[in-house]
């Protein structure tokens, strides 16, 4: 029987293991994953989640899919991006930012050093001080979007991409179908 989620009942197969992270983003295309509501317990009885905000794993494991949003903004993100490349047999850049750089790469026509040199030390409401704490990851001399480090294997447009798109992507995959978003699906406000 199907219960109207469009996931056809079968018998169980292994689940897929998926991870997220957030690069350089605002978690808003993560928000927009938890928008699908309720469907999130039905998504459970198909994949399982390794490493991401949700479940507070730190350290990602052999995964299907990894789920990347944001840019390429520093040491970290190359790193972070690098391990789920290494990780996952698919690698999805979603939301703007992951496809395009997106709104972090609006910085990429002013030289970081002028950037860093007007954001603080020509501040006086920031301390007129650079951070260097050497916690602090390294930055790039530009946003990089995520396929100019690492391979990626599907691109899902928008900023956010809808709770909707998001659904359907995951299902196609899950059902092993060559995921399609129509283009009532995509929407970037
Ligand atoms: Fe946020 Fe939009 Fe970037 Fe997603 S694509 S991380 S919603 S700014």
């Amino acid at each position: 029987m199907n219960d109207g989620t469009n996931i056809p009942d079968r018998a169980a197969p292994r689940k897929l293991r998926i991870a997220t992270a957030s690069l350089a983003g605002c978690f808003g295309c993560h928000m927009s994953f938890l928008d699908i509501d309720e469907r999130i317990l039905e998504l459970t009885k198909f994949v399982e989640f390794d490493r991401t905000p949700l479940t507070d794993i730190k350290d990602i494991g052999a995964c299907d899919i990894g789920i990347i949003e944001g840019a390429v903004c520093n040491a970290e993100n190359v790193r972070v991006l690098r391990e789920f490349r290494r990780h996952c047999k698919f690698l999805v850049a979603i939301g703007a930012c992951a496809v395009n750089g997106g709104l972090p790469a609006l910085r990429n026509h002013i030289p970081l050093a002028d950037l860093l040199t007007g954001v603080y030390r020509d501040s006086p409401d920031n301390g007129q001080v650079i951070p260097n704490d050497p916690e602090l990851p390294l930055l790039l001399e530009k946003v990089h979007p995520l396929n100019e480090v690492v391979r990626i294997d599907y691109f899902v447009p928008g900023c956010p991409p809808s709770n909707e798109a998001i659904w359907k992507f995951l299902t196609d995959l899950i059902e092993s179908r060559t995921p399609r978003l129509e283009n009532e699906l995509l929407r970037f406000d």
